[in-house]
């Protein structure tokens, strides 16, 4: 049996109740084989794939909070410190009742290979909570974020583990957290990411992901002697991730037709026109229907459906899991040239291999979504100088790094004799410089 093969029957038996977590492991390891063979022996010695497999830590902590009935509530939270040989834990905190320690895992996981595609020095954490933000008054929210940052002050600062958003956590999280943090522990620092621009947070950051989605998606087109001027783009999500990646492309000469929220998808012939959608998903925090109703020429669809729209490009931007065998099928029957994650883990593993089985560029999330967490880095540095820098210097330093970790995703695949797969040269790219930091720092 390979070692690969070795650690993953040993994370599966000691993971069995995490299916997320499994999925993460498998994905990755699976397309490190080729870096892993060619140094089997010593890789193993140093028990690293075991090592880079299992958190250095982790926290799950009592939520206790009194709702607006004066009714006390309990969540649960978490932390996950994965992984901080090459800096700080670094990584989102998710608010979402599906939240639990396998789904925390998976994204900390993933969160270390792309921390380190960035080129920035920044090791892999996740957090968050089942935590329902939707249909809470802002009170509540505030109760909860503020009982939330009471426990989870003791293990996080600037210098050790920096969180920052993800789904149902933004700025008006971020506000209450930041605040909590500073009345307990006496520190004005850059302990979180995605803060308000009054109070230390970057210009940029709330566009990065989706603007860095699509700056990697226009190096991979540019490499193919292509553009993306004129063409047609499929989009899930209405969240954050979403609403920016639809705002860059329409920037960049193409047209985004769908979008879509948890109950329901938009197709919009005439192009998805953002300020409505900010309007709807940003200030009022409402369902598609409502843009459907403002816009004629939208038809609201109930449930799920975007990837059976035609498209040139699909931009998954929602959620893990969304994009499954029977979509990718969709996709590839209708011409779809390129799959660009900007979630996290949303294509299956047997849809990735399907797509890229039948010549469609699929770059990950690992990737494609780094921007948002390099921006993050970049507000670290700028805390850390007390300086903030323009729109333009920052948006400029994402797509510089966009184009670099494009590639180096597209460098390590060639070297490995894999040209093209972006996964396999994202994961081996993400890997290697993690794996050379553990290695030089010893046993630990
Ligand atoms: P938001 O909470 O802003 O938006 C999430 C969107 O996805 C919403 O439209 C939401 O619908 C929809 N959604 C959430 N859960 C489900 C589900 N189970 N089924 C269908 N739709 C769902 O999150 P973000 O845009 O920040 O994050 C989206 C993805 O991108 C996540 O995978 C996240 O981890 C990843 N990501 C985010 C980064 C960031 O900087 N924000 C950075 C890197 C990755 P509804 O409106 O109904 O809630």
């Amino acid at each position: 049996m390979s070692y690969v093969d070795e650690v993953l029957a040993r994370v599966k038996e000691k993971n069995a109740a995490e299916p997320e977590f499994l999925q993460a492991v498998e994905e990755v390891l699976n397309s490190l084989r080729p870096a892993i063979e060619a140094n089997e022996e010593k890789f193993k010695k140093e028990a690293l794939l075991e090592r880079i497999c299992e958190p250095e830590r982790q926290i799950k902590f009592r939520v206790p909070w009194v709702d607006d009935n004066g009714q006390v509530q309990v969540n649960t939270g978490y932390r996950v410190q994965f992984n901080s040989a090459i800096g700080p834990y670094k990584g989102g905190l998710r608010l979402h009742p599906s939240v639990n320690l396998g789904i925390i895992k998976f994204l900390g996981f993933e969160q270390i290979f792309k921390n380190s595609l960035t080129g920035l020095p920044i090791g892999g954490g996740k957090g968050g909570s089942d935590f329902d933000p939707k249909g809470k008054s802002d009170r509540e929210v505030m109760a909860f974020c503020q009982s939330f940052m009471t426990e989870l002050c003791k293990y996080i600062g600037a210098d050790t583990d920096v969180p920052a958003g993800d789904i149902g956590t933004g700025a008006r999280e971020i506000g209450y957290m930041f605040g909590q943090y500073k009345r307990i522990r006496g520190l004005y620092e850059g302990v979180l990411t995605g803060k308000g621009l009054t109070y230390g947070g970057s210009l940029a950051r709330t566009e990065a992901t989706g603007y860095g989605l699509l700056y990697i998606t226009n190096e991979l087109f540019k490499d193919h002697g292509d553009t993306l001027e004129g063409k047609t783009i499929a989009v899930s999500g209405a969240g954050n991730v979403a609403i920016y990646a639809i705002q860059k492309a329409h920037q960049l000469g193409a047209k985004v037709v769908t979008c879509s929220d948890s109950t329901g998808w938009i197709y919009d012939p005439e192009g998805i026109d953002v300020e409505l959608l900010k309007e709807v998903k940003e200030v009022k925090r409402a369902r598609l229907t409502e843009y459907a109703a403002a816009k004629p020429s939208a038809e609201y669809h109930e449930g799920r459906g975007v990837w059976a729209v035609k498209c040139d490009i699909a931009l998954p931007c929602a959620t893990q899991n969304e994009l499954l065998i029977d979509d990718a099928k969709q996709l590839v029957a209708n011409g779809c040239k390129a799959v660009c994650e900007g979630a996290n883990m949303p294509t299956t593993i047997d849809a990735t291999e399907y797509l890229q089985e039948n010549g469609v560029w699929f770059i990950g999330g690992k990737a494609a979504n780094a921007g948002g967490v390099a921006t993050s880095a970049l507000e670290m540095s700028q805390n850390s100088e007390r300086l903030s820098w323009t729109f333009e210097e920052v948006d400029s330093k994402l797509q510089g790094i966009m184009a670099n970790i494009y590639k180096n995703i597209s460098d390590a695949a060639k070297r490995y004799g894999f040209e093209g797969n972006y996964v396999v040269g994202a994961n081996i790219a993400g890997f290697e410089k993690v794996a050379e930091a553990m290695i030089a720092q010893g046993v630990c």
